[in-house]
């Protein structure tokens, strides 16, 4: 090597140092997935390759069979992993391996817990996973050439503040990373035949490319005399299956193989899929489609720009993660994969946009995953509460602007209601099991949130009468309502519009018309007290122990609506005027109607009464100040 190309010392950069600091330090716990998190970068920079080997074969060269090697020498402590990828040149050893915080890094950093145990869970899922190999390792070695270009490079460093990079000699194309491992009990045993291999069988037994292990175990103790045995290096063995696991036979795939197949593609470790739908469709197309529901809502669910989709494999060569165009939006917390024997190698995001193929792959998967969802409800309705509660709300964004798969989606829906109370959870079908004869439509209410509802004024007459309502206090629910009109030919009605009361029988009419005309002085007064925010007052029936309620005008949009839309920023949309309701049982009415036959003032009381509806309902009082006084001056 000449003096022009003697290694070069660089600084990891700060983020990067801190991350390597924590991985030296702090997370012992799982130090095993340096594996994991090494041999699924070699398997990237394979896929990497034979990708762009498509349309640039020269770049395969007679190097065409991709392959990851694991060498253990338990005499030299080191471990070494060697594939012929993509490889690196100096720029992205510069980037990949030391300047750059990738995001990945930054984010793993932000959502730290603390918890060693839950940490090291986040290393897989935020993209960091080179640097873990420094809580085994106190020297490592990259030797590197890229695909395509001449020079090799070699990146060492001790993990601590620096890395070296020089130029070196490389004969293939690839990256060989050698380990050195720390001199302490616990990381010496990772330099053992029966260690990798169960590492390698716990999370890396579905990676597509083939991994082979060869090792250089210490020989057997000799007698004195003798002269020791060299180490001898057993014949290359193969460590992982041949068929991608997608491509086995539906009926061949155990629960165990999903389990570890789901927490390889989703890195999510800690978890399992509650379900999964695996498939494969041949005639006027052929592809393989496996797609899981995760337990757990994954990470950054509602994050607006967060990766999600499947992967999408061209007749088994990798083409993209989190392609998006194969599930909608609202199944974005599926991970899975397609592989297609149709689709051309070279596609890229541009074509799959509209491409039939693709279409109909897209179709087949939500058919498939939405029917795995309901046979879960049906068969297993434990675990459908539990994805339910985790991730129900997204399911609801299918029915806004969306007007495919609403019956299947109908029948996913979970609510809780006057009934069932806010643990438990009902169908849309057992609302209507549970209708009583004369009832005609599917009640609802929604608000903030279910404690509010449960004791909203609105619901006494319906709970009189033994009518169930549903509760909503998602806030995708207001959007999920623009589109779910009707089930079973029932239609929705939202309980807090003035228009929709009990159906009355001609007595009950006869009566509240009476009482209308009874308290037509209070209804007078209070009007005009409030009419800056009130449309009209009037009697009502729909009231047992609370003396007014707020109700929207027939045409109005629902005060939750209009919450909604206000905490979007719609802040100048004028506010519709309500319609108070008062209660004629109700002793306060009574007095206060009392008071205004006698032509007395209110006083304080069309303030007070205005705002305990809206904080009946959950809304904010527009002047709370002015309502604690007027509270205060009535009870002194
Ligand atoms: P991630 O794999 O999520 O990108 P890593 O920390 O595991 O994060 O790896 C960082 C980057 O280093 C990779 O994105 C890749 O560009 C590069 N890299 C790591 N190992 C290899 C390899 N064996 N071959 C080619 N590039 C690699
Ligand atoms: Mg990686």
């Amino acid at each position: 090597m000449s003096d022009a190309a003697a290694p070069q010392k660089h600084e990891f950069q700060t983020e990067v140092r801190e991350l390597l600091h924590l991985m030296i330090h702090s997370l012992y716990s799982n130090q095993e997935i340096f594996l994991r998190e090494l041999v699924s970068n070699s398997a990237d920079a394979l896929d990497k390759v034979r990708f762009e080997g498509i349309t640039n074969p020269d770049l395969l060269g007679n190097d065409g069979d991709l392959r990851i090697d694991l060498h253990v020498d338990e005499v030299a402590r080191t471990i070494v992993i060697k594939d012929n990828g993509i490889g690196m040149n100096q720029q992205d050893l510069m980037e990949s391996l030391g300047t750059i915080a990738s995001s990945g890094t930054r984010n793993f950093l932000k959502n730290l817990s603390g918890d060693s145990q839950n940490d090291m869970n986040l290393i897989g899922q935020f993209g960091v996973g080179f640097y873990s190999v420094f809580m085994v390792s106190d020297n490592v070695e990259v030797l590197t050439r890229k695909a395509g270009e001449d020079q090799g490079w070699l990146w060492t460093s001790e993990g601590e503040g620096e890395f070296l990079l020089a130029e070196a000699d490389k004969a293939e194309r690839g990256t060989t990373i050698t380990i050195h491992l720390k001199d302490e009990e616990d990381t010496r045993a990772f330099a053992s035949e029966w260690k990798v291999k169960e590492i390698i069988r716990k999370y890396s037994e579905f990676i597509v490319h083939p991994i082979w292990l060869t090792t250089n175990s210490i020989p057997a103790p000799v007698e004195e005399g003798q002269e020791p045995e060299a180490p001898e290096e057993k014949a290359p063995e193969r460590l992982n299956e041949k068929t991608a696991l997608w491509r086995r036979s539906p009926k061949e795939v155990t629960a165990e193989n999903h389990k570890e197949f789901y927490q390889q593609i989703s890195s999510d470790y800690a978890g399992e899929p509650l379900t999964q739908t695996h498939s494969h469709l041949e005639g006027m197309q052929e592809f393989w489609s496996l797609v899981y529901i995760p337990a757990k809502a994954p990470f950054g669910l509602f994050q607006q720009d967060r990766a999600h989709g499947l992967k999408l494999y061209v007749k088994r060569v990798f083409i993209m993660d989190d392609c998006k165009d194969l599930v909608p939006n609202w199944l974005r917390f599926v991970s899975g994969v397609v592989d297609s024997e149709d689709l051309p190698l070279n596609v890229s995001r541009e074509i799959l946009q509209d491409n039939r193929t693709m279409a109909s792959i897209r179709k087949h998967v939500v058919k498939k995953t939405l029917e795995s969802l309901q046979k879960m409800a049906d068969d297993k309705p434990e675990n459908y509460a539990t994805f339910w509660k985790e991730m129900g709300v997204v399911l609801k964004e299918g029915f806004y602007m969306n007007y495919e798969w609403l019956d299947e989606l109908k029948s996913l829906l979970r609510f809780h209601s006057t009934t069932s109370g806010t643990e438990a959870l009902i169908s849309l079908k057992d609302y209507v099991g549970g209708m009583l004869e004369d009832q005609k439509d599917i009640y609802y209410i929604s608000g903030e949130n279910l404690k509010t509802l449960e004791t909203s004024p609105l619901l006494e007459s319906f709970r009189a009468k033994g009518y169930e309502v549903i509760l909503m206090a998602d806030h995708v629910d207001e959007f999920m309502m623009s589109g779910l009109m009707d089930f079973d030919g029932k239609q929705f009605k939202d309980i807090s519009r003035g228009d929709v009361a009990l159906e009355k029988t001609e007595d009950e009419e006869k009566v509240e018309k009476q009482q209308q005309e009874d308290f037509q002085k209070l209804c007078e007064s209070l009007q005009n007290s409030l009419a800056e925010t009130v449309e009209s007052v009037r009697v009502t029936t729909r009231l047992q122990n609370s003396p007014c309620v707020l109700v929207n005008k027939e045409d109005a949009m629902n005060a939750h609506m209009e919450r909604l839309m206000k905490q979007m920023g719609q802040d100048n949309m004028p506010a519709s005027k309500r319609i108070l309701e008062i209660n004629p049982e109700h002793a306060i009415c009574k007095t206060l109607q009392a008071k205004a036959e006698a032509g007395e003032e209110l006083g304080q009381w069309p303030t007070v009464l205005l705002g305990q509806a809206l904080l009946a309902e959950g809304s904010p009082l527009p002047d709370a100040n002015g309502y604690v006084q007027a509270v205060n001056k009535l009870l002194s």
